[in-house]
């Protein structure tokens, strides 16, 4: 079905056409069929499926239809201040001819601006949820105005532990039946389903398990290996790819770290987010991955939720994850929206336990591959750990972006073994 085929208003109708989209996703033609007749909706749909847009056009359409209706602001409510900016930058694009005021609420940033944005009125709140929780308590945000309701991303707020602050949010807003209110995640657990429940107004539930949960465009791939000599292969396998671009996935926050840095010593051109890194680093870090400062970004789950990447040629399970419709949601990073990808996972005796519930879920057994010995790379970092010790910079020179990024430098000032180890 075409956008143009909807009754759209026209100037938003203009919007979606800039923005480049001219046919609704499966899960777009389910949603707005039931939400642009103002109807509540629990949608369930993989990552990458285009929910964003499912939400956004019917916030919009409904602003604008404010005939009979009175004035209402429209939140967004999600699990992450990058999730919060990325949708900020599409409802932009959207917007482009409507004229709506946009704004962005989230922590670990002042007061002020957003205090300023507030008094001046925004029609479409997008926040985390303890920055909204503040800002209602401090009486700059009346969550009693919001007349529609999006909780994006609902099983990844829930696991985040955000479940108490959301209920907390939906006693401060209007009863359910006055406003129109969407939920959205890749999964729909019992939680999720529950607040679906209790706090819309007899919500459809729309849900689109496709038979193969992942999409078809990913070329999957799976190696056995030792858990010891698990980054030679991976050196081995980002050499002979050489991917413009590759999101590696650990399962610790250490190891997102550890990992970048040992990739960095190889003269790969590689930086980390984890949960404990500041956000405004975080935030900066992803922006420069985006836009192609660095080749390389390690990730936990976590951080990288929800994370759009566009042209995201590889993802790796350098860690199998511990919970099976993460692996979906990984994976999901590349290969959006028509692009083909690569996702790569390295199976190693600590984690491999969980590949058998990951094939369980997405009904599939993951193509295994064969490392021949010339997949292994060596790793450098070994051989320059012992002078880690003598180093004056405290390892300050890690994430400078040295490196092209493709292959390591056969030797460097900085890779020189000192006298005492030749
Ligand atoms: P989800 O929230 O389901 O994970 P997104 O809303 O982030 O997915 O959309 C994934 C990608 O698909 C984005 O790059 C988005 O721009 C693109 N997209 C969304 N809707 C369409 C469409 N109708 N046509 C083409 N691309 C689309
Ligand atoms: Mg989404």
């Amino acid at each position: 079905m075409l956008f143009n085929e909807l009754n759209l208003n026209p100037k938003l109708l203009r919007g979606i056409a800039e923005r480049g989209y001219t046919e609704l996703t499966a899960v777009q033609e389910r949603t707005l069929a039931v939400t642009l007749r103002g109807r509540d909706a629990a949608v369930q749909s993989q990552t990458g499926t285009g929910k964003t847009a499912a939400f956004l056009i019917t916030l919009f359409e409904s602003l604008l239809g404010g005939d009979a209706q009175r004035w209402r602001s429209a939140l967004i409510i999600v699990p992450t201040r990058e999730l919060a900016v990325q949708i900020e930058g599409e409802a932009r694009l959207l917007n482009r001819h409507l004229g709506f005021t946009i704004g962005c609420f989230y922590g670990g940033v002042g007061y002020e601006l957003q205090q300023d944005l507030l008094r001046k009125g925004v029609n479409i709140i997008i926040g985390t949820p303890g920055r909204l929780i503040d800002l209602s308590e401090k009486g700059l945000m009346k969550l009693k105005e919001v007349g529609l309701l999006v909780i994006d991303e609902a099983d990844r707020l829930f696991d985040m532990g955000f479940l108490p602050d959301i209920k907390k949010l939906l006693q401060k807003m209007t009863s359910p039946r006055v406003r129109q209110s969407m939920l959205f995640s890749a999964t729909l657990s019992r939680i999720s389903r529950k607040v679906a429940a209790d706090h819309m107004n007899r919500p459809e539930f729309i849900e689109l398990t496709p038979e193969n949960l992942t999409v078809d465009t990913i070329t999957q791939e799976l190696y056995h290996v030792k858990s010891h000599i698990k980054l030679n292969l991976l050196l081995g396998i980002l050499r002979k790819e050489n991917p413009r671009n590759a999101l590696i996935f650990v399962n610790m926050r250490h190891s997102a770290f550890k990992l970048a840095k040992k990739l960095e010593i190889n003269g790969f051109r590689a930086r980390y987010i984890s949960g404990d890194l500041p956000q405004v680093k975080r935030l900066k870090v992803i922006d420069d991955f985006m836009t192609g400062k660095f080749a390389i970004l390690v990730a936990t789950d976590v951080a990288a939720r929800g994370l759009h990447i566009e042209g995201l040629e590889m993802v790796v399970n350098y860690d199998l994850p511990q919970d099976h419709e993460n692996y979906v949601h990984r994976i999901g990073r590349t290969a959006r929206a028509g692009n083909t990808g690569k996702a790569v996972s390295l199976a190693c005796e600590k984690y491999s336990e969980h590949l058998y519930g990951i094939e369980n879920f997405i009904k599939m057994r993951i193509p295994e591959k064969t490392a021949g010995l010339d997949m292994f790379a060596t790793d450098r970092s070994l051989e320059y750990a012992p002078e880690k010790r003598d180093r004056q910079d405290g390892g300050k020179r890690f994430g400078s972006g040295r490196g092209d990024g493709k292959r390591p430098e056969r030797s460097g000032p900085r890779f020189q073994r000192r006298p005492s180890m030749a």
